[in-house]
């Protein structure tokens, strides 16, 4: 074993869907849609491997990819890459995010990141021997929305900071990381002459305010990393292509690091990327509203099931807290929530460092069919 890895046991999202599994609960746990992506992709990949895509492609991924990825970038948040030194393909945006920290980070330094935090975050800095220094999103008093202390993101940015790690839309509050919140992480970063790694796979997710790339703030491209990923916005989840665009300087570190972690990524699937990136507005105008109906329909339904449940802006997931149902502590109560109820949902606890500022809060994830969303709604009012 690994001695620095032996605290991460078993990740929570597969414990979870083991359990729904084991139960035959209703999966509201790990965020993967029950439906297939755009069938222009799908169709492109079955070519594709018809048609001999089939061997190692490319480093950096193929041509067609990085250009679709340029092109998406420039359509939608106005960046400019150049798809042969700015861009490169990843196996999902976990591994651009451990490749830019293991590339960028020395033994001891430190990232500063906001908690609840996605829970490879945390592995990946351990594995590179760095310390993470997190700042903790809580909901507030009025309207619930997660917010945090500027004071103490402040204080988290110090000698040895290395990188800020973002996510906005955040995974699992649902939060929508505001211009000016934005605008103080920028400040921050320059002034301590930091990196900024940023991921953004739920970036065509956002159902309230507006997703701004931190790389399109002031003097923040030349320093920041951007992350995504196809499993989110193209519903192929199982794929694992993602990518990291940024400054040649920084995405050839990534790719340093990458060459020995995957070296590159199935072939038959980015061709088929590229296409999905090409898509026309419409696609992605779609996907977000049938996403915002099913986050609405599962927020009311939560509520109308005793929970109280924080405004999500954004991503797959909505957050609520157990209290009102007698609930004390999320890892136990979503343990017996299956028997309960037959739903599985993931305690939020897990990914905190301080764990009593999230160990009332558990996750649903909204990416289903409405009538799975339905289904869970009336198991947890108790009338299934
Ligand atoms: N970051 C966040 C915030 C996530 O929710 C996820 C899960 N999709 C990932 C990264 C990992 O993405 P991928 O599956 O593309 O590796
Ligand atoms: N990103 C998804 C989630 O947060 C799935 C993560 C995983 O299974 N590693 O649920």
């Amino acid at each position: 074993l690994v001695t620095r890895m032996r605290p991460f046991g078993t990740t929570i999202f597969a414990e979870m869907s083991a359990l729904a599994v084991r139960t035959g609960a209703v999966n509201l746990g790990q965020g993967f849609p029950d439906t297939d992506g755009p069938p222009e992709m799908l169709a492109a990949a079955a070519e594709a491997l018809a048609t001999g895509a089939n061997q190692y492609p490319p480093l950096a991924g193929i041509p067609a990819l990085r250009h679709a990825i340029a092109e998406h970038e420039q359509r939608f948040w106005g960046l400019e890459r150049d798809p042969d030194s700015e861009v490169v393909v990843t196996a999902g945006a976990t591994e651009a995010i451990a490749a830019a920290i293991l590339a960028l980070c020395e033994p001891g330094d430190e990232v500063v990141c906001f908690e609840p935090y996605y829970d490879s975050y945390a592995a990946s800095i351990t594995l590179a021997g760095a310390v993470r220094r997190p700042v903790t999103l809580r909901p507030a008093e009025t309207g619930g929305r997660y917010e945090f202390d500027e004071a103490a993101l402040r204080a988290a940015f110090g000698p040895r900071t290395r990188l800020a790690l973002l996510n906005t839309p955040h995974n699992p509050t649902g939060k929508v990381f505001s211009g000016e919140e934005l605008a103080l992480i920028a400040d921050l970063c320059q002034e301590h002459d930091v990196f900024a790694v940023t991921d953004e796979v739920y970036e065509h997710l956002v159902f309230g305010g507006e997703h701004i790339p931190l790389a399109t703030l002031p003097g923040m491209r030349d320093r920041t990393l951007r992350v995504s990923s196809a499993g989110k916005t193209f519903s192929c989840t199982g794929w694992k292509v993602g990518w990291a665009t940024g400054p040649a300087r920084l995405v050839s570190a990534v790719q340093r690091v990458k060459q020995f972690l995957t070296f590159v990524n199935a072939s038959p699937l980015q061709p088929a990327v590229a296409v999905a990136l090409r898509l026309p507005d419409a696609y992605f105008t779609e996907f977000n509203a049938r996403m915002r109906a099913n986050r609405d329909r599962l927020t009311a339904g939560l509520l109308d099931a005793g929970f109280g449940v924080f405004p999500s802006d954004g991503t797959y997931f909505v957050t609520a807290d157990i209290r009102p149902l007698g609930g004390t502590d999320g890892i136990e109560f979503c343990r017996a929530l299956p028997a309960r109820s037959g739903v599985v949902a993931v305690p939020t606890q897990v990914f905190y460092d301080h764990q009593d500022a999230g160990r009332h809060l558990i996750r649903f994830a909204f990416c289903k069919r409405p009538e799975v969303i339905d289904e869970a709604v009336r198991r947890l009012k108790g009338q299934a």
